[in-house]
């Protein structure tokens, strides 16, 4: 492999990196969600509370524990 082969490919790497992050920084920019449940906001920057979120997205909702989906849909409230 010629060395400018290995350039173009990390070029393309890194363009494919550098466009899905910042498609996932401005998809979450607009994604300020609300509990559903008690319309607290959900925070924008949080670590995942379970597997599920982790994998699929969502949030816990700081004021009434709700899980909600990535798509604001309330999953279940724990209390
Ligand atoms: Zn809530």
């Amino acid at each position: 492999m010629e060395l400018w082969d290995v350039g173009v490919l990390m070029a393309g790497m890194m363009g494919g990196l550098a466009g899905g992050f910042a498609v996932w920084m401005i998809g979450l920019a607009a994604a300020r969600r609300s509990c559903p449940e008690c319309g607290q906001f959900l925070p924008r920057w949080r670590i995942p509370a379970n597997r599920r979120q982790l994998l699929w997205g969502g949030d816990t909702c700081p004021q009434c524990h709700c899980e909600v989906d990535r798509h604001g849909q309330k999953v279940e409230c724990s209390r």
